[in-house]
């Protein structure tokens, strides 16, 4: 009897730890949970807010070298990354554009965590084109563009990615870097075509490639956005990005995909295109794709129907393209951590 009692408290001791062991192990169990799921919790965009980036920018008139527009919206540009990011550089630079010309530009730099070594650059041009030379109407072929898709797009979609990176700050140990190219679009005009030549473009890229914000600046891979906002985008697999970065390729459209954007972020070859990204990979060395809206079937061949042409205006973005752009950007990054 005694030893029954006895065992059987022993047993009800014993059964009382081993309870309080299932318990606590249970309560790790579910904050482990729950730190996973708030590791995993990703930002939402916002259609209209990414909107209103685009057309502040539009609003300023054709962002061309040289103009008052540029300036006005250089400063803007880095108003806002002053306000999202840690640390902003504004890179200036002289160079000589295909017809002699020479023109001050400026590389606008928002950084994340400067301190991380894990980095990963996000990069858009924020000039827009100075001739309309693929209009229909020849009378606007020296007219310049407001660049809406072709340009303000992309950068349009950086500035809610880092609106939502400052409301919902990364891991420390990785570091974003939001690079907003000059002059990638004062490349020969349709009537110079034998001026032609990949190194006239580009020209912010080239010279961020060579000489980056910070000397032996490294990042694990970089996304280029351009024409990222019009209605019913197609973007395929870039020709450069799959020479050069394919498995970055994969993983963003992966995601695209696991979000509900194949019909968008579309799994086929795309044409090769001559855009910042190329200085990226070649000279920076960075494994860098072009998330960029080719249509072979377009008036022109190539691009989206209004690429260089006065249409490529404030009415062709569709808010919600840029907030699917905004959303794949977000959903890869923040699962980088
Ligand atoms: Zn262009």
């Amino acid at each position: 009897m005694i030893s029954f009692i006895r065992l059987s408290l022993i047993t009800s001791v014993l059964a009382l730890l081993l309870l309080g062991c299932q318990q606590a192990e249970q309560r790790k169990q579910q904050q482990t949970e729950k730190t996973a799921i708030a590791n995993i919790v990703v930002p939402k965009p916002s259609a209209d807010s990414a909107f209103a980036y685009v057309k502040h920018q539009t609003d300023f008139g054709p962002r061309v070298p040289g103009s008052a527009a540029h300036e006005a919206c250089a400063n803007w540009l880095q108003q806002k990354l002053d306000v999202f990011t840690d640390t902003v550089y504004v890179q200036s630079f002289k160079t000589r554009v295909y017809n002699g010309t020479v023109f001050e530009g400026k590389n606008i730099i928002g950084v994340f965590n400067p301190q991380a070594t894990k980095r990963i650059v996000l990069a858009a041009h924020w000039d827009s084109r100075p001739y309309a030379d693929h209009d229909e109407d020849e009378s606007k072929h020296r007219t310049p563009i407001d660049g809406a898709n072709d340009g303000a797009s992309g950068v349009g979609v950086l500035l809610e990615v880092a609106r939502l990176m400052r409301l919902q700050p990364l891991d420390s140990n990785l570091g974003i870097d939001i690079v907003l190219f000059d002059l990638e679009d004062y490349g020969p005009h349709t009537d110079d075509r034998d001026r032609y030549g990949e190194d006239t473009w580009a020209l912010g890229s080239q010279y961020w490639s060579k000489t980056p914000h910070k000397a032996g600046y490294q990042a694990r891979f970089g996304i280029l956005l351009d024409m990222v906002g019009a209605a019913n985008p197609e973007f395929p697999r870039e020709y450069f990005s799959q020479q050069y970065a394919s498995w970055v390729l994969d993983k963003v459209w992966r995601k695209a995909f696991d979000l509900g954007y194949g019909a968008f972020f579309v799994n086929k070859p795309g044409s090769p295109i001559s855009d910042d990204h190329l200085p990226m990979n070649q000279v920076a060395g960075i494994p860098t794709i072009d998330i960029i809206h080719l249509d072979p079937n377009s008036v022109n061949g190539t691009f989206f129907d209004g690429w260089h042409t006065s249409g490529d205006n404030i009415s062709v973005i569709d808010p919600q393209t840029l907030r699917m752009v905004a959303d794949v950007l977000v959903n890869v990054v923040y699962n980088e951590q």
